[in-house]
């Protein structure tokens, strides 16, 4: 099979199945050998590697991990996509192709059983409309994961590498630093996908840590404390965090601790590093 990353080729697939472009499925396909090349080295494939993509569309990316890597995972929902993958992947015999959405699936028992329960790698040219969820739910359910590398919107890629005090610094940002080193690896122009996306593109590289980087006592509670302190931005921790419906707390709780790290009782948490809601969320737990 011809390499789909040339765009003749792209074309070729498209109109022998009469594929129509899904909006809702965030369906923009990779057309650009070295934005495909790039992402197989950044992501440091090996013939030892499991991976997991999400969202293989034609199979672009796929052939190029099955290159690459011991055995293969992707994850497709799109029904009209599935009799294409066996088409352009069908010489490949270290590839299992899952028709089913990426939201829906146990990937923890994927990785047992597959990769003895070793971290696996993920790579993927994400469908945006949910980049959040997808990250949160790899990182949230526990998945052994050695590292994630994936195209997303320009602007959550900022998101996930910000720090305190900075416009896009918030709750992603925390959760990604808590659980991988973030490093933007490529921008992305638009005219490397069919069809184009009307937003900027870049390529995120997350290195999961092997251990935490700060001791929390009780991680889903410090969640919580981010995400009241970000849902309400404008708001001053301790009116943001008392008037939080899930967390009872109360704002005399919240200025104790703040005095205790030495902090002025007006601070808002978009001035908080991952160490400060760590340290707040030990005090505010005890
Ligand atoms: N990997 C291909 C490429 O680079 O050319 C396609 C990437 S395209 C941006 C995103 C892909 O994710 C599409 O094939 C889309 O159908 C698929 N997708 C969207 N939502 C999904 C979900 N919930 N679960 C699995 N796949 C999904």
């Amino acid at each position: 099979m011809a390499t789909l990353g040339i765009p003749q080729n792209t074309i070729e697939i498209l109109q022998k199945y009469n594929f129509r472009f899904q909006k809702k499925f965030g369906q923009n396909f990779l057309i650009d050998t070295h934005v495909l090349e790039r992402i197989i080295s950044e992501a440091g494939i090996t013939k030892d590697d499991f991976v997991l993509e999400i969202g293989p569309g034609i199979g672009t990316m796929t052939q190029y991990l099955c290159e690459s890597a011991r055995e293969v995972m992707a994850v497709e929902i799109d029904d009209n996509l599935i009799p294409i993958l066996a088409d352009t992947l069908s010489a490949y015999d270290n590839v299992t192709v899952v028709n089913e959405d990426i939201l829906k699936l146990d990937i923890a028992k994927v990785a047992k059983e597959h990769n003895g329960g070793k971290p696996i790698k993920v790579v993927a040219n994400l469908p945006y409309y949910i980049t959040t969820p997808i990250i949160m739910g790899l990182f949230e359910s526990h998945v052994p994961l050695e590292s994630i590398t994936v195209m997303v919107q320009k602007e959550v890629a900022d998101r996930m590498q910000s720090g305190p005090g900075t416009k896009d610094y918030g709750a992603l940002s925390l959760a990604v630093q808590f659980y991988s080193k973030a490093e933007i690896v490529a921008n992305v122009p638009a005219n490397c996908f069919m069809p184009r996306p009307n937003v900027g593109s870049a390529v995120i590289r997350l290195t999961c840590h092997a251990e935490r980087p700060v001791d929390v006592k009780d991680e889903a509670f410090m969640f919580k404390i981010i995400r009241a302190s970000f849902n309400q931005r404008r708001k001053t921790l301790q009116n943001g965090l008392n008037n939080a419906s899930n967390l009872s707390v109360n704002k005399e709780q919240v200025v104790t601790a703040l005095e205790k790290m030495g902090l002025p009782a007006t601070v808002r948490g978009e001035a908080l590093s991952l160490e400060q809601f760590a340290e707040l969320s030990n005090l505010l737990k005890a």
